[in-house]
């Protein structure tokens, strides 16, 4: 594949790639032997600006079941708590049809935006208990088979911190998790039973060897301490299986002296943080005209820290966020210009790459032995180019087809 770039942070072991450097990337012409990318050899004489090879993004939160239900809405507006009632007033809409179009739908845009990987929250338990799953559990699930050639899909199952607190309530779900493949998710905010659901959930996970999620600290009120207590229960019970905590927005109350022990102590843990912007920007401090904060967690400092940080795209034109868009290297962009993540940007494509595929407990696919089936094409000459959005990519195994023609 003639004059491309590829990411040095994408690449495993750079010095043996090649050597042309160009800013953040090496540039070259792709060598690809036995269907894989095996390195860069000198350009050949360009007639075209050159292209990004990347392997194919994680996307690692969205909410397939809620997305694009805005359209249907009237009146919404206002912070977390007034998304969480809207949306729950739209579910009188939510026929099978309904959730399966929708998701479908969703999962289309991702893939085309260059998905390989993607978790997606779905709202647990019925109306008539906390045990059962939602309707949508089921149509999710029977999507994530139909979808499984073109990408792997986890399901999170997004349960409460007050239900997860009794123990019998918590075996129970996550039982039927495991039985579906999926990952435990739990809901904390300032739940009273919060120590006890989280308690909960690592007990519930070790046994049923089950991922954990949390939406954590999704506020910016004081007192929100869920984070802290995750890394802690990691920490005590030495969990091995993959914790991706999102939100904790509540991290931009706590100054850089208690911080930096926080931080440091999720890095120990293993515990990665999802920092997802759009419904942040959109929910996170409201009060009577413009808002003067960002809801954002404190991206930079887990960053410097060692914490494994990944950008997510959470909510989809719905009551969390009405607008949004399944890419994640839209959000990845947005989360740049947030919280103030500078060029080059080469180093933040981790967060919605490799660092994400870990924290999602699947193997990290960098550019070199990468079988050209999980290699992408952008049409962007720069880093800055890719995060600006240039078009979906190609997949590199058509491109080349397209070149041998
Ligand atoms: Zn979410």
């Amino acid at each position: 594949m003639r004059n491309v770039k590829v990411p040095l942070s994408l690449l495993a072991r750079p010095e043996r790639f090649g050597d042309q450097r160009d800013q953040d990337c090496l540039s070259g012409d792709l060598v690809i032997r036995a269907g894989k990318a095996v390195g860069l050899t000198a350009a050949s004489e360009a007639e075209a600006p050159a292209r990004l090879v990347l392997p194919r993004l994680t996307e690692c939160h969205v909410h397939l079941d809620k997305c694009h239900t805005i359209s249907r809405m009237e009146g919404v507006g206002g912070d977390l708590i007034a998304a969480i009632e809207a949306q729950a007033a739209d579910r009188q809409n939510w026929t099978a049809d309904d959730i399966r179009a929708r998701a479908a739908r969703g999962l289309d845009e991702l893939i085309s935006a260059g998905c390989g990987a993607i978790r997606s929250h779905v709202d647990w338990g019925a109306e008539i208990s906390p045990l059962a799953p939602a309707p949508s559990w089921k149509v999710l699930c029977e999507l994530v088979q139909e979808y499984q050639n073109k990408a792997t899909v986890q399901l999170a199952a997004l349960t409460g911190a007050d239900d997860m607190a009794d123990p019998e309530v918590a075996d129970v779900i996550a039982r039927q998790v495991a039985s579906a493949g999926g990952v435990l998710g739990v809901f904390i905010l300032d739940h009273l039973g919060r120590r006890e659901g989280i308690r909960n959930a690592f007990a519930v996970a070790e046994k049923y060897q089950l991922a954990l999620d949390f939406h954590v600290d999704e506020g910016l009120k004081p007192g929100l301490d869920g984070l802290d207590i995750i890394a802690d229960e990691a920490m005590r019970t030495g969990f091995q299986g993959p914790v991706l905590c999102g939100h904790a927005c509540s991290l931009m109350n706590i100054g850089t002296d208690a911080l930096k022990p926080l931080a440091e102590k999720l890095a120990r843990a293993g515990v990665a943080v999802a920092c997802l912007p759009s419904s942040n920007l959109y929910l996170q401090g409201r009060g009577d005209g413009t808002p003067d904060r960002r809801g954002l967690t404190r991206v930079r400092e887990l960053l410097d820290a060692g914490v494994r940080v990944l950008a997510g795209t959470d909510n989809v034109r719905d009551a969390f966020c009405p607008l949004g868009r399944h890419d994640p290297l839209h959000s990845l962009a947005l989360a740049a210009l947030a919280a103030h993540l500078d060029p080059p940007y080469g180093q933040f494509l981790p967060m919605i790459t490799t660092n994400a595929e870990h924290a999602l407990g699947l193997a990290p696919t960098y550019v070199d032995g990468a079988a050209i089936g999980d290699l992408l094409l952008f049409d962007a000459a720069t880093t800055p180019d890719l995060l600006a959005g240039g078009g979906a990519p190609l997949a590199l195994a058509d491109a080349i087809k397209g070149e041998l023609q």
